[in-house]
């Protein structure tokens, strides 16, 4: 499914949408250039979920962990992993397999690690279309799972 948004309250809204349907154990992964819109993206994804601490990347830690939703909630942002034993060391397995749910930014970074029946978020610019429009595409991954 592509999505194109002319602002980043169009982006925020579709994210919100997402955090409003997101069930338990389900993961998000999130792709897309620096300043694209993946935190705005995310801030609507965490409203939806009923989150109303305010939610920004997780540079430092790799992932933040919020408990005030409907569900517990598991951002990741990987853009700084060096080496994939980084997951490893977080016990990245628990949130992955857990009973909440997972976004995570730059996922491409350690795409051996996602499992199947994750759903992709990307987001692409395309300048010919102005500076605030955003296409983003949704697909679930693995040919098992259908959407
Ligand atoms: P990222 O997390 O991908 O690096 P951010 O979400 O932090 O990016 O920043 C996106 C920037 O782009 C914000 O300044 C936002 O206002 C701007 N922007 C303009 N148009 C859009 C849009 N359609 N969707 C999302 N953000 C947009
Ligand atoms: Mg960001």
């Amino acid at each position: 499914m592509i999505i194109e948004t002319n602002s980043p309250e169009e982006t925020f809204a579709l994210g919100e949408k997402l955090g409003t349907e997101a069930r338990p154990g389900q993961i998000y992964t999130l792709n897309g250039d620096l300043g694209v819109g993946k935190t705005v993206l995310t801030q609507g994804f965490a409203k939806g979920l009923g989150i109303t601490e305010a939610v920004n990347s997780p540079t430092f830690t790799i992932v933040q962990e919020y408990d005030g939703g409907r569900l517990p909630f598991y951002h990741f942002d990987v853009y700084r992993i060096c080496d994939i034993d980084e997951m490893e060391e977080i016990g990245y397995d628990d949130y992955f397999f857990g009973q909440g749910v997972c976004l995570i930014e730059w996922a491409n970074l350690i795409s051996e690690l996602i499992p199947e029946g994750a759903i992709s978020i990307r987001i692409e610019k395309d300048l010919e279309r102005g500076f605030d429009f955003r296409r983003i595409t949704l697909e679930r991954t693995g040919s098992s799972h259908v959407c």
